[in-house]
């Protein structure tokens, strides 16, 4: 079993996930400090907001339109008296800085943006908005601002920031390490806890994936019965079926192969034995024939011979049925289909049979239905079948036996042909083997003409013409073959 890493697909969602809520954690810091200090400057403003009022309620410093510097420092003086951290500056109606307070600080800015400052004092809804900070130029700060009149004459504007540096630094380091802290901690507890909850679904998910990645190792590892076994539904069930229907194909195809290196190996097995008999006769007898020349009689020569020449018509059956079988095995063979009376094929092979028949002492009769359609065949695969059906009855049926080749219309519209004979039958145990190649039944009498592969083939035809061979056979009384063709 391979040892689990961190490469698994548990592991490698928990690590995404787990940067992901990082990220959005970050991102939540990031987002509520943003807002915290809008909030808090909008609380500012709110809070002061006439606080630029009041300053100039208390005092004017001015007298004829110029500013009396008495009154200005009396003015600062309130202010410092209010609050000590406000920035106060006297602004002209274009913007320009007259005076600030305090005084000491150095102004980086000579005028103001009175854009915001004419918003915020013609604004009634009280709405939050930044100003320049003269001291920090290029920063926007909550201010208060309220115009300087002196009978209907605008003589000038106080503006006020409303939070000063000093003040600015400290209420950061204040309340922006509180907010830190309670943020920080926010983002841990819910980090923790949605990762908890998180792996524990990850689990539950990626558990049955790596149920079926165990049943492939069992599988890859030899364990050909391996399959995978779900209770859930979904992706990872259809995943574990298509696994085993995988599975199931695969052994399936190795079972077939066994099967087919197995017949392979019997059949090599057969035939160098089939074949080595009759060359060992052969030879034998030659030389014999070569040794005895001188004193062998003119009978035992004769003998010889015959048996040499039987023994080389073996061997040339033999190769060639095999020849025949291996091409129709390999599907080299195609039918070429055309249309003939199958009663005219059957009248013609038993007239050919006639004479070995008489030899033999037996007869063969033909039983043929007039008016059958045309069947759609190859005529000489046919005749071919014909012929090693016509073989086999005439070994397997003793002398003064009969044999009869019948044509008939089937009870499905097709055309019946049957070869039957009354020799010695197929034991029961023998009939369901006796298609296959190189299959001998027990009642096995003529060791010279037998191949074992004339049945094999016959059913090799048929299986091109979608037909298939059946036998009726008792025992000791004789053996029925029959098998279909199509009509044209
Ligand atoms: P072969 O006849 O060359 O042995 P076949 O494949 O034609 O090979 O037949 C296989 C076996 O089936 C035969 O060996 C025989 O035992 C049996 N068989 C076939 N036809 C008949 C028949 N008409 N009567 C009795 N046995 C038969």
């Amino acid at each position: 079993m391979k040892k689990k890493t961190f490469n698994s697909l548990f592991w490698k969602i928990s690590a995404v996930f787990f940067i992901l809520l990082t990220v959005v954690g970050l991102m939540y810091i990031y987002i509520s400090f943003g807002y915290s200090d809008n909030y808090l400057d909008e609380v500012n403003q709110r809070l002061n907001h006439d606080t630029a009022k009041n300053i100039v309620e208390n005092s004017t410093p001015f007298y004829n339109g110029e500013v009396i510097k008495p009154a200005l420092e009396e003015m600062f003086h309130h202010v410092r008296a209010i609050n000590p951290s406000l920035e106060v500056y006297l602004v002209d109606p274009k913007g320009k800085i007259i005076a600030w307070y305090p005084p000491e600080k150095k102004i980086a800015m000579e005028s103001i943006n009175l854009k915001p400052v004419l918003l915020f004092i013609n604004d009634s809804t009280n709405q939050f908005i930044k100003g320049d900070d003269p001291l920090n130029p290029g920063t926007q700060k909550v201010f208060s601002a309220s115009p300087l009149t002196m009978n209907n004459m605008l003589y000038a504007y106080i503006y006020v920031v409303l939070k000063g540096q000093e003040h600015q630094v400290a209420s950061d380091s204040v309340f922006g390490s509180y907010m830190l802290q309670l943020s920080a901690r926010t983002m841990l507890v819910t980090l923790l806890f949605t990762l908890v909850i998180g792996l524990l679904i990850i689990r539950i998910i990626t558990q049955n994936y790596s149920k079926i990645l165990t049943v492939m190792q069992k599988f890859r590892q030899g364990d050909l019965t391996a399959r995978v076994q779900l209770q859930s539904t979904g992706d990872e069930k259809q995943l574990g079926e298509m696994f085993n229907e995988m599975a199931d194909i695969l052994t399936t195809n190795i079972d077939k192969l066994k099967q087919v290196e197995n017949l392979r190996r019997e059949l090599i097995a057969n035939v160098s034995h089939d074949l080595r008999t009759p060359i060992a006769i052969i030879r034998g007898y030659v030389e014999t024939l070569q040794m005895k020349e001188e004193t062998i009689t003119a009978e035992e020569r004769k003998r010889y011979i015959n048996t040499v020449r039987e023994s080389a018509e073996k061997l040339e059956k033999l190769v060639n049925e095999l020849f025949e079988l291996s091409k129709l095995e390999a599907n080299q063979v195609q039918a070429k289909k055309e249309p003939f009376i199958i009663s005219e094929l059957v009248s013609d092979i038993s007239s050919k049979y006639q004479l070995i028949a008489q030899t033999k002492n037996i007869s063969i009769s033909t039983i043929l239905s007039k008016e059958l359609p045309p069947v759609y065949a190859d005529v000489s695969l046919i005749e071919r079948v014909m012929q090693n059906l016509i073989d086999n009855a005439m070994k397997f049926t003793p002398e003064g036996g009969k044999i009869i080749i019948q044509t008939a219309q089937s009870t499905d519209n097709n055309v019946e042909i049957t070869v039957s004979d009354n020799g010695i039958g197929i034991p029961e145990n023998d009939r369901e083997q006796i298609f296959a190649r190189y299959y001998k039944a027990n009642n096995f009498t003529d060791l010279k003409n037998s191949t074992g592969l004339g049945l094999a083939i016959a059913k090799k035809i048929l299986d091109l013409h979608n037909s298939t061979l059946d036998l009726i056979s008792v025992e000791n009384s004789g053996s029925s073959f029959n098998f279909k063709l199509k009509c044209y």
